[in-house]
């Protein structure tokens, strides 16, 4: 959670945001980061009080097997020029994420991704996006190659 979220939390009508994970990854410093991107955000979209988008976006909600999430079409994509290899993205988070061998920059196996989106939520930088996948895959693709990546590291 950060300030872009308290705003999408809001347009979809919350009264409240927590943090307690975010305040975990980012430090408290989060708070005053998401407070300041609010006021910025409002005083921008000359909005005066929450109440002026509070609940903008439900008219565009739609039911989740109604959406297409582009799995098999997407892959994360880091930019290199952002990570800082901390590897909050990789490690326990994700198979498909890895440290390059100078554990400098992620990277994405994009045969394992499977467009979830948790990568570009944690990553401190904002150094990760989803992008068109060089190569298309179904979803059983993707299933089969991370049971194999499973079986690789158990056996490691
Ligand atoms: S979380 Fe972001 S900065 Fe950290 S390794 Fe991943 S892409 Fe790089
Ligand atoms: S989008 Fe999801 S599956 Fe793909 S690399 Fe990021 S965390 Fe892993």
């Amino acid at each position: 959670m950060e300030g872009k979220h308290v705003v999408e939390s809001m347009m979809l009508g919350a009264k409240i945001c927590e943090f307690s994970s975010g305040t975990l990854w980012r430090g408290w410093s989060l708070l005053r980061r998401s407070a300041a991107f609010l006021v910025e955000y409002m005083k921008e979209q000359e909005y005066a009080s929450l109440d002026d988008f509070r609940g903008l976006g439900v008219q565009y909600m739609m039911p989740a097997d109604l959406i297409d999430w582009g799995v098999g079409r997407v892959a994360a994509a880091v930019d290199a020029g952002k990570c800082t290899g901390c590897g909050i993205c990789c490690h326990n988070l994700c198979w498909a994420m890895s440290l390059d061998g100078d554990g400098d920059i992620a990277s994405c196996s994009e045969e394992l991704c499977g467009a979830c989106g948790l990568c570009v939520a944690v990553c401190p930088e904002n150094a990760v996006t989803l992008e068109a996948a060089a190569h298309t895959r179904t979803e059983q693709q993707i299933y089969a190659a991370l049971a194999d990546a499973e079986e690789r590291a158990l056996q490691a």
